[in-house]
């Protein structure tokens, strides 16, 4: 059993930021050699692909856009972080539809496109594919509608394809992030408000995760990577369909 993962060629999608870009920098120390990253900002993703010392190929586009898969070089992939990601913070009667709409478009059908593009690649020779869901598809909050559903999707999309892809040795697992320090909560209203009222973004995610979190912390990134890592490492060898909910207790 192993983490060693210089004999794969990985695919990381939203690899330009936050979880996916910790992840890649942690695949690539534990011996990665080929890397695939995905991610809609190219300058983000150039400048941080710059930064890995391995061998890399982007693909810079919107996850939910069916072409870029059907373009992209997928041969031989052995491994699949499934992560891009987008959030909202709305009530369901202040949701608009156009908003409803950009959350499932990324979040689910850019999540479907990637997992279904990873496992043809993976058909022949088997792999390991990882899908970020959230917390919030576990425990329903309000505001979460749009963002909620879409990740409570994903993880049983994780667990469908699980069974889907056992008799070609393909596992596939979920997990559910509570709080990550990321730039993603840039596009929470509630999060943006508090960043106004206590001047900076370290204070935000301090006193939000003191309200809820009984670790009293939100995670960082690295630490989401590590058990990233352990799901697509041969450690997790007998793990498929799971879902790993790692957010320092706040679903209890
Ligand atoms: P982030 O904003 O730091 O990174 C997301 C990356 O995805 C960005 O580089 C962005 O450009 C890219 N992206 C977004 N939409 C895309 C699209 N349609 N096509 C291609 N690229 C796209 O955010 P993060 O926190 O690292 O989020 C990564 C994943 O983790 C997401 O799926 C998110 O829902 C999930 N997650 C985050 C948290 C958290 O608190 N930060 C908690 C639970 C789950």
């Amino acid at each position: 059993m192993t983490d060693d993962f210089s004999g794969g060629r990985i695919l990381v999608t939203g690899a330009a930021s936050g979880i996916g870009a910790a992840t890649a920098t942690l695949l690539a120390k534990r011996g990665a050699k080929k890397l695939i990253l995905a991610d809609r900002d190219e300058e983000a993703l150039s400048d941080f692909a710059f930064s890995l010392p391995c061998e890399r190929a982007l693909l810079i586009g919107d996850v939910a856009d069916e072409a870029l898969w059907n373009d992209a070089d997928l041969t031989g992939l052995t491994h699949a972080l499934v992560n891009a990601g987008t959030a909202a913070g709305k009530p369901i009667e202040a949701l608009e539809f156009e908003e409803w709409r950009r959350v499932m478009s990324t979040n689910l059908d850019g999540a479907f496109l990637s997992l279904r593009a990873a496992m043809r690649a993976m058909k022949s020779g088997g792999g390991s594919i990882v899908l970020t869901a959230s917390v919030a598809g576990v425990k329903a909050e309000p505001g979460t509608a749009a963002y909620g559903a879409s990740k409570a999707a994903v993880i049983h999309l994780a667990r469908i394809a699980a069974k889907e892809g056992a008799p070609d040795g393909i596992r596939v697992n979920a997990i559910a992030p509570g709080g990550v320090e990321t730039p993603i909560w840039s596009r929470v209203p509630f999060f943006a408000d508090m960043v106004m009222d206590m001047g900076s973004e370290a204070a935000a995610f301090e006193a939000m995760a003191k309200i809820a979190t009984p670790m009293g912390r939100y995670a960082k990134p690295e630490e989401i990577a590590e058990q990233i890592a352990f799901l697509l490492s041969d450690r997790a060898a007998y793990m498929t369909g799971t879902c790993l909910v790692t957010d320092g207790g706040y679903s209890l």
